[in-house]
């Protein structure tokens, strides 16, 4: 006789509480590591968190080794590499690339920078934006920024740089070896 104490049945033989075990929702084995859990609940958090297994638990598959699993979720998923987690759909990752302070993403180009210097060099570089670096706005195109930088900034045509206000400018002006003001 075999007793399964878990669900409080006996069993003529160990082939049949095998047999129970597979059937049973309250067994849910981990052949691998010889554990049995309570539910298929806690069989999927193990899968997912032990080290000593790749588990996707959105197909429900095994791989290899870590390296086949982010593979997969970089292949088949919305996966952000950099915070190691996998998102429903491409939007649900855009979502979090741009909510997470761990990214410095442009939404417009679906881009993601390592650093807040590296947007915002891309932003006031790339031709695809009309960005005012002061204001952190993006405009819809270059007439536009230049209309706001008229009104709200000031603007050196002779070195095409834009500064925060007229004092900025004249400051400019008094440093910049470009213009003699002597
Ligand atoms: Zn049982
Ligand atoms: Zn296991
Ligand atoms: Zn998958
Ligand atoms: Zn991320
Ligand atoms: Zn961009
Ligand atoms: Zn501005
Ligand atoms: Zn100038």
């Amino acid at each position: 006789m075999v007793d399964c104490d878990r669900c409080e049945r006996h069993f003529p033989h160990s082939r049949a509480f095998e047999q129970h075990k597979k059937d049973s929702d309250c067994h849910n084995e981990c052949e691998d590591c010889n554990k049995d859990f309570t539910s298929p609940h806690g069989l999927k958090e193990h899968l997912v968190q032990s080290p000593r297994h790749s588990y996707c638990q959105y197909c429900k598959e095994h791989f290899d080794d870590d390296d086949e699993l982010q593979a997969h979720f970089e292949d088949d998923h919305a996966y952000c590499r950099d915070c190691r987690r996998v998102f429903t759909d491409t939007n649900g990752l855009d979502q979090h690339y741009r909510q997470s302070e761990e990214h410095n993403y442009c939404a417009k180009c679906r881009k993601d920078f390592s650093t807040p210097r590296g947007l915002n060099e891309h932003l006031t570089q790339s031709s695809r934006h009309s960005y005012c670096q002061y204001c952190e706005e993006d405009f819809d195109d270059d007439d536009e920024l230049s209309k706001h930088t008229d009104d709200e900034h000031a603007y050196c045509h002779k070195c095409e740089r834009t500064f925060i206000d007229e004092d900025a400018l004249a400051q400019h002006f008094r440093d910049s070896e470009t213009h003699n003001y002597n």
